[in-house]
């Protein structure tokens, strides 16, 4: 089956956009076939970052992205193309990734068209299948994306990804720009695809609330480290991490309807310059002296649990 391991030994530096380096270090992470993994922690975290490792688009500098078991760098040919296709991303912001110049039928049908996935006979039928699969009319093919709303353009954005059949989806704030009712309705349809092609996902965002109800998983990150991962309703149960905890005291619960807690305190610092020790250490209410200055290793705490605090030593 699909196994995919971002293993990133060491510290990585990626550059991303012009000037902005992420730190990923030392991050393991494995997704199984079929498995929703949601990925969580504040902007600079270098989740983006690993985002784009395990969907191939950005090589590691150090370490490697294992796909079906074998070093995508290894891969060439039709193996390297599968790889390609089988993974595709889904960004936040579709607008800057559909050409504003193409209709919608054309930007839908292009990738297919041209990887030889439909022929030039079936096309039209196979972009109409993709449009209905994503929840879009299909008698809007010959409009262009402004003439969609964000929801909307969304909602080509995957039928755009669907089209070369992809097994794995990493989506990446995905639903992060849309209000609050169509991002329900853009995460159901996320959930309706993974039942209907058996999807696998990475689903990266800042809010645990988004990723609640989606994940079987979830791993945290802070500072280009992974602190905790657990099946997610144990993240949402028994959180062990004090980071997690201060970012589950930020979910607005729906049984309450009030946030319980103070949330994160102060600024997140530097990725490219991050505290010694422990890296929560300067925001953390629990920190004491060997937190500043030796990194806590990820342990189980539970089956399938696994947290980065030295508290867990104390018990
Ligand atoms: Fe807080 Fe120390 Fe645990 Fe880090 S290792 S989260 S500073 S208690
Ligand atoms: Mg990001």
């Amino acid at each position: 089956g699909l196994d995919l391991a971002a293993k990133v030994a060491r510290r990585l530096g990626a550059p991303v956009r012009e000037e902005v380096v992420h730190a990923v270090d030392g991050v393991d992470l494995s997704i199984a076939k079929g498995e929703v993994v949601g990925l969580v922690g504040e902007s600079g975290c270098g989740k983006s970052t690993l985002g784009r490792m395990v969907a191939g688009i950005l090589p590691p500098s150090d370490g490697a992205i294992l796909w079906r078991g074998r070093d995508l760098r290894s891969l060439n040919g039709t193996d390297a193309r599968e790889a390609k296709l089988r993974t595709q991303m889904i960004f936040q912001d579709p607008m800057s990734s559909l050409n504003p110049r193409l209709k919608v039928a054309d930007i839908i049908g292009e990738a297919p068209a041209f990887h030889g996935i439909a022929s030039r006979r079936d096309l039209d039928a196979y972009v109409d299948e993709q449009m209905r699969r994503a929840g879009l009319d299909p008698a809007f093919r010959r409009r262009y994306p402004h003439q969609f709303s964000g929801g909307q353009r969304q909602r080509i954005g995957i039928a755009r990804a669907l089209a070369v059949r992809p097994d794995f989806l990493v989506c990446d704030e995905a639903v992060a720009a849309l209000d609050v009712s169509i991002q329900a309705q853009i995460l159901n349809l996320f959930m309706k695809l993974r039942r209907e092609l058996d999807l696998t996902y990475l689903f990266i965002s800042h809010d645990l609330g988004v990723v609640e109800h989606l994940s079987d998983r979830v791993v945290i990150m802070y500072l280009g480290r992974v602190v905790e991962a657990a099946p997610a309703e144990e993240v949402f149960r028994r959180a062990n991490h004090p980071y997690t905890q201060a970012l589950l005291s930020e979910v607005p619960r729906i049984e309450t309807r009030k946030r319980a807690f103070a949330g994160v305190k102060g600024e997140i610092p530097s990725p490219l310059n991050p505290p010694p020790g422990c890296h929560f250490h300067p925001r953390c209410p629990h920190a004491f002296d060997r937190c500043r200055v030796e990194r806590p290793a990820l342990k189980p705490v539970a089956p399938g649990h696994t947290s980065a605090c030295h508290l867990n030593d104390r018990a």
